[in-house]
């Protein structure tokens, strides 16, 4: 698949900044990937297929772009989108709106959805994503759910490999309303869930405690394999439409899919009790949200190809990298341990410089609100903040860590990580292993 580089496109390469003997190589360890880019290629079609069988089925037309406006009231193209995400990932129902602003805001939606005070919820697989800490209200936090009465328990994970399922059947003698489990590692030091072992999960909890509400934050998964959660079980997922599903073209919104009762439960969350999922104009996202969804699949191999390709090019070069090229994927996530602030600057400087949008600024480390070290980010992105582009980032501390992610196409993915590679080689950084 990469074996044709013909001397235009090195060329190109060479007018771009990368060097020929970066590009020499890259093209070997390509060689080496393609029968593994051949796997990610038959999970895509097998996806695309998926997505078109869908929207088939519920007979999308034209007329479904329609934009509108006010109450919303009686937009078919929005309620048919809702219903190709629920044929899609074969759950009962879905909420897909641009009026869900990210992915926390989603997760927030879903947890205050079925949570009533008193409940407990319960993470299976350590923390959650850092943005959770303040919905959860682990510091006390104005309109937290701690805040509104709801507990929250938490059963760490072995080693970072495995659920504790000792540690967890203790938790579930407390009932807990709401398990939860994040499939992607995020910006932990663990590794992502496959959907088969959150089947093992889900199997496991129905055992010792059947009414649990089973939900998963399925950020970062979506499309990675050929079934999702919610084909193993899963009461409730939720994601950012400016993550895997809008396929690069959403410019906002989020979804929560699943069982009908609670995404109706969800729906007066996000809208009102009584109004539910009747209000909620699209104000003409539609186009972007169905043709992201379309894109989806193909738009999630590249990254993925990327991500493995940072892994084996870093290796190449003797740097620390997590996961590694050879393991299997989950999330569209890598990261490359550097150990030196220098590392992950250049690598952001390069990531940033082989942008579309915004290639010939220099991102610097800044003190971002909730974080607790300067952060520096390269995002040159169509979209402000979408990670299922091209984008990279790390915080100023130890082991210190860039993290990469994103990538609409396959060539740019690839153009990001030499970019970075060859600002890090130009900067004169070593592994520092
Ligand atoms: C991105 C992400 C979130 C939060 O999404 P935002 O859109 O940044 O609010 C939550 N969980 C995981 C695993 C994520 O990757």
């Amino acid at each position: 698949m990469n074996t044709v580089i013909t001397e235009d496109i090195r060329g190109m390469y060479e007018k771009l900044g990368i060097s020929p003997e970066l590009q020499d190589r890259a093209g070997k360890l390509l060689e080496e990937l393609s029968p593994r880019f051949s796997k990610i290629d038959a999970i895509a079609e097998y996806n695309q297929m998926k997505v078109i069988h869908a929207m088939q089925k519920q007979h999308v037309s034209e007329t479904d772009f329609i934009p509108t406006t006010g109450y919303g009231y009686n937009d078919i193209g929005r309620d048919k989108l809702e219903a190709v995400y629920a044929d899609t990932f074969h759950c009962e129902d879905a909420l897909v709106r641009p009026q869900i602003l990210s992915g926390t805001h989603a997760l927030t939606v879903a947890l205050f959805g079925v949570l009533r005070p008193g409940d407990v919820m319960l993470s299976v697989a350590g923390k959650p994503y850092d943005t959770l800490d303040d919905v959860i209200g682990l510091h006390p936090t104005s309109g937290s759910l701690a805040d509104f009465g709801v507990k929250y328990r938490q059963v760490d994970m072995l080693d970072g490999k495995t659920i504790d399922y000792e540690a967890l059947k203790q938790a579930l003698t407390d009932k807990p309303k709401v398990v939860y489990l994040q499939r992607s590692k995020g910006y932990e030091a663990r590794h992502s869930f496959s959907v088969e072992e959150i089947g093992a999960m889900v199997s496991f909890v129905r055992e010792h405690h059947p009414e649990a509400i089973i939900m998963v934050d399925n950020c970062y998964g979506e499309f990675t394999q050929t079934i999702e959660p919610t084909d193993v079980g899963v009461d409730l997922m939720m994601g950012s439409l400016i993550k895997n599903p809008g396929g690069g073209l959403a410019p906002i919104g989020g979804y929560i899919a699943g069982k009908k009762k609670y995404v109706e439960m969800c729906a007066n969350r996000m809208s009102c009790p009584g109004l539910g999922k009747e209000v909620g104009p699209n104000l003409g996202t539609l186009t972007s949200f169905y043709q992201g969804f379309f894109l989806a699949p193909t738009v999630v191999a590249g990254a993925i190809k990327g991500a493995i390709f940072a892994a084996r090019l870093y290796e190449d070069y003797n740097f620390d990298v997590v996961p590694s090229s050879k393991e299997e994927r989950y999330d569209l996530i890598q990261s490359v341990i550097f150990h030196n602030p220098e590392g992950v600057c250049a690598f952001c400087r390069g990531v940033q410089a082989a942008a579309a949008v915004d290639s010939y600024v220099t991102p610097e480390p800044w003190d971002m609100p909730g974080y607790d070290a300067p952060v520096i980010m390269a995002a040159g992105a169509f979209v402000q903040g979408s990670s299922i582009e091209l984008s990279a980032d790390g915080p100023m501390k130890p082991p210190y860590v860039a993290y990469f992610q994103g990538g609409i196409t396959w060539y740019h993915a690839k153009l990001g990580v030499l970019k970075s590679m060859q600002e890090v080689l130009d900067c004169g950084i070593k592994s520092g292993k």
